[in-house]
Formats: structure tokens, sequence, C-alpha cells
């Protein structure tokens, strides 16, 4: 494969204990194929650079009407209006604004200055053992330069781990496995037609690609997003625990409780946010669910 200069990041994350063992540095990368209706990170489920426009920290200062070349800003009842269709996401308006409301998020970074700042943080990788998890977004949807992120930090003896929807072609993933010591494998929903309701995607290609992995040997924990309505049933987790089961590199499942920190982020970005109002679930039912899955035998973890 040939060598891509920058990747699109979303988000680098320092110090994180969720995303694979001890203490790591997450790169969010910017593109996924689906569109998980619960998603917490919709910012970066598209491949460009996107305008986030935060009401709560605008001062209608105003500067920022005159300079969009392309008019694509108004203003009404003291908030800013961004018109999508006019906006080429060119960033001019964040510049001049000067409290942070306009906010343009990806940044093409890189691989040395990128791998300078996840290096920063080596003593911390080394007594904990932790190290670099990518994740998105899909990290397969930038392969070529993940997968020299992924090369470059095993040369330097930091432990690489990916988070994948494993919707993406096996030729492609299998490239990217070659540098990757850990997968956080998404298993969603089991059903193919409920996955494509929830996702858009059928789960076919994550099913196939899930049993190639099986074959690399490659540790894998399977993590799923236990959202109530759409995923958290105890059918859904049964049929997602007994496929498990026939994966003989995964010993592990994480349950990740849906939340919804990420419902201010669909008005950032002017986008309809479809659970509102469906509440996380209790302790004691995420519990239960808990023990389901142990009884097919695997380690489970309520959490990332
Ligand atoms: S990102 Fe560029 S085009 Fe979009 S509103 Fe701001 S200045 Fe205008
Ligand atoms: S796979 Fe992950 S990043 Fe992509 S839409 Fe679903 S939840 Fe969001």
């Amino acid at each position: 494969m040939s060598r891509a200069e920058k990747g699109l990041i979303s988000e680098i994350q320092r110090y994180s204990i969720h995303d694979g063992p001890g203490i790591r540095t997450v790169v969010f990368v910017k593109g996924c194929p689906l569109r998980c209706q619960w998603c917490h990170n919709p910012e970066s489920q598209r491949p460009v650079p996107e305008l986030l426009y935060y009401p709560t920290k605008c001062s209608n200062f105003r500067k920022c009407l005159e300079i969009c070349p392309l008019g694509a800003l108004t203003e009404a009842g003291g908030k800013i209006q961004i018109d999508r269709s006019l906006c080429n996401n060119c960033g001019d308006c964040s510049q001049a604004c000067p409290t942070g409301a306009l906010k343009i998020v990806g940044e093409w970074m890189g691989l040395d200055p990128l791998l300078a700042k996840i290096k920063k943080d080596l003593p911390f990788y080394q007594t904990s053992g932790g190290g670099v998890t990518i994740s998105g977004g899909e990290p397969a949807s930038q392969p070529e330069f993940v997968a020299q992120l992924l090369r470059e930090c095993q040369r330097n003896a930091i432990h690489t781990a990916i988070e994948t929807c494993g919707y993406v072609k096996w030729e492609v993933l299998s490239h990217i496995l070659n540098y990757t010591n850990l997968v956080l494998y998404d298993l969603k929903v089991m059903d193919p037609e409920k996955h494509k309701a929830f996702t858009g995607v059928s789960n076919e290609l994550i099913v196939h690609n899930a049993q190639r992995l099986a074959q690399q040997r490659i540790p894998t924990i399977i993590r799923v997003p236990v959202v109530p309505g759409y995923t958290a049933s105890n059918e859904n987790l049964e049929a997602i625990a007994r496929f498990a089961a026939t994966l003989n590199s995964v010993e592990e499942i994480h349950l990740l409780p849906y939340h919804r920190l990420g419902e201010a982020k669909y008005q950032k970005l002017d986008r309809e946010y479809k659970l509102e109002g469906i509440a996380p679930l209790r302790e004691e039912e995420l519990e239960t669910l808990a023990h389901l899955v142990e009884s097919y035998g695997f380690r489970v973890q309520i959490g990332g």
C-alpha cells in the first residue's frame, strides 16, 4: 500500500483507562461506514472536517457573520444559525470566534507529529501495561495511515489496539491487523434485519470478518453497546454470546452501557438525535445481562 501522508483525527485522548489494558492514548480517526442510532461520537462519522456550534459559549460577537465567504451564517434569537448546504467547513469563522463557540472538528495530522504526541506518555504505558488504541469512527476508514501509525508504535515498543466496527473489506482489515496486538471488536445486534435498521448496514460482513479474525489468533475483546430498546435484550445478548463462543480468540466481552453524553453533539452538528427520551439501564439491569453473558463462559466487564 502507498504511504498516506496524513490522517484526519477528530480527537486524541490521553490517560484513557477504558479502551484496552493499562493507561492508553486513544486516537479517534474520522470516518465510519455505520450510522448507529445511539452513536455518541457523531462528529467522527463523516470523513471530512466539520463545523460545530456551541451556543452556550457564544457571546454573540457576530464577527463570524462578516467573515464567512459563503454567507452560510446568520443570527436569530441571539444564536448563530449555520446553513449547512452552503458551509464548506473551511474553518474561517472558527478562527475568528474569540470564545470557541464555532469549532472545526477534524484535523489533518502527519504521522511524525502524531507519533511524537503518543510517545510523550511512554513511561505511563510502560508502568501500566498500556499503549495506544485507534478508535473512531472506524480505524479502517483510513487504513494506510492507521497501519503506518500502528507499525511505528510497535517499532517503539508501544502496545497497539484498534476498536473496529468490522464493516470493512477483509484485505483492508487484515493489513491493519499486521500491526495490531489487541482487537476491540464491536458486535451490536445479531439479527441482520435489526442490525440494518439500527446501524444502516447488515451485519453479514461483520460476522464473517469476526470469524476470519478468530483464525488470526490475535487477542480479541468483543464490545457490545447495551442500548435499551435496541441491543439490550436477553435474546440479543445470548445470540452474541453464543456466536462469540465459536471464536477461539475471544475470552472477554465488554458491555458498554448506553449513556446520553453524545446527545448534545447532535445539536452542535444540527443533526437529529433519534434516541431522545431513552433512559440508560439501571445498574441491576446491567448486572443481570452481565451474568447472562458470563454463563457462556466469558469474563464480562461492564464498561470499557
Ligand atoms: S466554516 Fe467557512 S463556510 Fe462554514 S460557516 Fe464557517 S466560514 Fe462559513
Ligand atoms: S460504529 Fe461506532 S462510530 Fe460508527 S456509527 Fe456506530 S457507534 Fe458511531
